[in-house]
């Protein structure tokens, strides 16, 4: 099968959160079942040509493409995902990519967009690849399906052409004033009220796609259930139980080149199952880096999220007394809203023993957190996958999490098991969104820690999950085919 991957972040060139970890990660999967990937991203000037070894496509040249009448040439980068036969094209357009972030409030973040889909579909045409399915993630590829049918249905080459879209959080919809889709050159029936992408007057990208795509599916099969309801689904419940024969859910992987304790090259003491003990070693090195007093007894806590009101930070900061008078440390990196920057920042002040934050993005601490926490804290108001409780389990750090969306299909809660009378769970969960039920969750967590055997028991239970993504891409195929068989009757 022939597949374009197509995606605003893809690690490791650009990555805010989970979508660019799945974009560097599933393509490479579904190339090693035998299948042609091909993934698209715009060019950011976030990352050096040279740094990643990108050619110049000079058989490409150069592409004129439209976005409200204006016209901007388009050049094409192209290379290979690391470790991999899958080729990546990059689309350049300096004037809507180089910007100082990856994502802007800036009043063209529409316009961006639009001519990234545009761009994607010109590069199909002039590398003659007829794709059998084009693979779309979140809004900002929300206008590539209605393009590729209606702007480009005269070209023969997508005459098979399937797609598949996949909602990595609902939270993000990419509404826009109607505008957008005349900048688009999308036809004035599809704005007017009730229209494909017409929303409450304004134009929706997320809802355009969830309509128009041959299938549609989200990245685990509770929050597929959750994106039905009112509670969870945004305004999109309506539009997604239009096409519930078409909507699935399929859970994130992980990926084990990268996340694994056994080779990661960011943690000082690698560490596998069999030599756990090895493990404490990184949160003395980590907890002496950051000069707060090493105890091993004292379990240490992480968080690495972004700072937004999704992650549950308001049921955390509102606990905030109750949880720094437990005997633990935490470990925060993060970054986001300005009001929970301001409140983290003031926590670190008012606790600088028992708390270290680090505002900002980083990689490499990301992995040590991971490697050095006892505990790994989830409290996600909706959590559509969420990836970090899945790296937790793997080395050995057991995640409390609030039952939803992903962390409700990845995290057994170790009591509720137990009750059953099995021993095999893997975290501690709790289901009602309030400051209350995370400290009890967060309590029990604390107090198996100190019994050694059933900590060390519920560790491996977590460490032994297999949540590779080759399970994961085989499901991928089989939507691809449901929607091939769609597109082609
Ligand atoms: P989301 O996509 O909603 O942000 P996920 O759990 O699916 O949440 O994915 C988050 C990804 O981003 C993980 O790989 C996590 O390690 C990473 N991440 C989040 N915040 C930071 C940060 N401040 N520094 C480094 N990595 C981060």
């Amino acid at each position: 099968m022939k597949i374009a991957y197509v995606a605003s972040e893809v690690f490791p060139y650009a990555k805010t959160g989970g979508l660019g970890d799945v974009a560097g990660a599933l393509p490479i999967e579904l190339s090693k079942l035998g299948h042609e990937v091909k993934v698209f991203m715009p060019k950011y000037n976030t990352f050096g040509e040279a740094e990643y070894g990108l050619h110049y496509e000079w058989d490409i040249g150069s592409i004129p493409i439209r976005v409200d009448g204006h016209v901007y040439q388009v050049h094409v980068h192209t290379a290979m995902l690391p470790d991999s036969n899958v080729e990546i094209f990059f689309v350049d357009c300096p004037h809507y990519f180089h910007r100082f972030r990856i994502y802007t409030t800036d009043w063209d973040e529409d316009e961006r967009f639009i001519l990234f889909s545009k761009g994607v579909i010109e590069i199909l045409q002039r590398i003659a690849w007829a794709p059998d399915i084009i693979h779309c993630n979140d809004w900002q590829t929300g206008m590539l399906p209605i393009h590729l049918k209606e702007n480009y249905g005269w070209d023969k080459l997508f005459d098979k052409t399937a797609t598949v879209f996949t909602i990595h959080n609902v939270a993000y919809q990419g509404i826009f004033s109607k505008e957008a889709f005349e900048k688009a050159e999308i036809k004035y029936e599809h704005y007017q009220t009730g229209g494909l992408g017409e929303y409450y007057g304004n134009v929706n990208f997320l809802k355009t796609a969830i309509l128009v795509s041959d299938a549609v599916n989200t990245v685990s099969e509770t929050y597929a259930k959750e994106l039905l309801t009112e509670e969870y689904g945004a305004g999109m419940q309506i539009f997604l139980a239009s096409r519930k024969d078409d909507f699935f859910g399929i859970l994130n992987g992980i990926d084990y080149n990268v996340w694994n304790p056994e080779t990661d090259r960011f943690i000082p003491y690698n560490f596998t199952c069999e030599n756990l003990s090895d493990k404490i070693k990184n949160k003395k090195t980590l907890l002496e880096r950051l000069g707060i007093p090493y105890n091993e007894n004292v379990p240490l806590i992480g968080i690495i999220s972004r700072l937004v009101d999704q992650k549950g930070l308001d049921i955390f900061v509102y606990g905030i007394n109750q949880l720094m008078e437990l005997d633990a440390q935490w470990i925060v990196l993060g970054s986001g809203l300005q009001k929970y920057e301001d409140l983290f920042q003031q926590i670190a002040v008012r606790y600088p023993e028992k708390i270290s934050v680090y505002l900002g993005f980083n990689n490499e601490l990301s992995h040590m957190i991971e490697a050095a926490a006892d505990i790994f804290l989830m409290p996600s108001r909706f959590e559509p996958c969420g990836l970090n409780q899945m790296y937790s389990l793997r080395y050995g750090t057991v995640p409390v999490v609030r039952k939803t969306g992903g962390l409700a299909d990845t995290v057994q809660d170790w009591n509720e098991f137990l009750e059953q009378g099995k021993e095999t769970g893997t975290g501690y969960s709790f289901v009602e969104y309030s400051s209350h039920a995370l400290l009890l969750s967060v309590q029990r967590a604390i107090h198996d820690f100190h019994l050694k055997d059933v900590w060390k028991k519920i560790q491996l239970n977590g460490m032994k999950k297999d949540f590779s993504w080759q399970k994961s891409a085989e499901k991928y195929i089989q939507i691809y085919n449901h929607a091939i068989r769609k597109r082609n009757g």
